[in-house]
């Protein structure tokens, strides 16, 4: 299976070239930089810190989904929606993990399921996926004496919060309590709050040093609190999953699918 990387010269886009290029069952068919980067024209495995794989990095988007059977894309909410469309446009399947998608850039992705598969998933590891199914099942289980809290940590690059993660965890304790996360989501506190609104469902975001990804639900009541957590201590564990989301695709019609489909959770 032909695999393109849009974004091959970003921190995942490095993973992704290094696992891809060593995955059984899959070639990589290219890989782009934005236009006008100075890694244009290099070779993408140099590029990622292994062999060189005798394929320099474009700058054409549309070239990179001719040549592919599906393209994998951890690069900015902007640039998925426009691979969003091109995917429908040369029938090649897509494969997304950039999270900070403004609605209308996630219903563009949604748009191109119905030609071609489509998965998106703001967090590709198997923990999460596994913690997000668990999430649910708890906030199913008990009712709104238990205040629901999703605290995350990530590196100091890290630009949108908060976290794709955070919100698709939030999204995962609204959906077992039978609720929109929306009108409930208590994404900032800062000064005279008051006290906390029963039913909502609290965001709290920590930024520094490298750290790759770490996320906890807690849900507490008064005198008892159960905490899951997540952490995550290697990239490796995202683009394997994408890598694994991009094989999956294949023979698979039309769709937007998660991760959980990927899974079979
Ligand atoms: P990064 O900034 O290191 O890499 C993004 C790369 O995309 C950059 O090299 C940038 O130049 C490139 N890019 C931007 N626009 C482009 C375009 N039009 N064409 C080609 N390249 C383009 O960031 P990162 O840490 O690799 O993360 C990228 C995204 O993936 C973020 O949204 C992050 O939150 C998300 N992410 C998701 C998961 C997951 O499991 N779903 C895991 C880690 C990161």
């Amino acid at each position: 299976m032909g695999i393109g990387i849009v974004g091959c010269a970003g921190r995942m886009g490095k993973r992704l070239v290094t696992l891809g290029s060593e995955t059984e069952g899959c070639h990589l068919s290219g890989g782009t930089v934005r236009p006008g980067s100075e890694a244009s024209g290099r070779d993408i495995g140099e590029l990622a810190g292994v062999s060189r794989l005798g394929v320099p990095a474009g700058e054409s988007a549309a070239e990179l989904f001719r040549a592919s059977d599906v393209v994998i894309d951890f690069t900015t909410p902007e640039a998925a929606s426009e691979n969003a469309q091109l995917a429908a446009e040369h029938t090649t399947a897509l494969v997304v993990g950039t999270t900070g998608l403004a609605d209308k850039q996630k219903s563009d992705l949604e748009e191109a399921g119905r030609k071609v598969p489509v998965v998106y998933a703001p967090n590709m590891s198997l923990g999460v996926n596994l913690l997000s199914l668990m999430v649910e099942r708890v906030a199913a289980a008990l009712d709104e004496d238990f205040d629901i809290e999703v605290l995350e940590m990530h590196h100091r690059h890290k630009v949108d919060a908060p976290s794709g993660t955070a919100l698709a965890l939030g999204e995962a304790a609204a959906r077992g309590r039978g609720i929109d996360l929306e009108p409930h989501a208590q994404r900032v506190r800062d000064g005279h709050t008051g006290p906390r609104k029963r039913g909502d469902i609290g965001f709290a975001t920590l930024r520094g040093g490298d750290v790759v990804g770490e996320h906890s639900v807690i849900f507490a009541t008064t005198g008892e609190r159960l905490e899951f957590a997540h952490k995550s201590g290697d990239r490796d564990i995202f683009a394997r999953g994408a890598i694994k989301a991009a094989l999956w695709t294949k023979g698979k019609g039309a769709g937007f699918y998660s991760m959980r489909d990927v899974l079979g959770l």
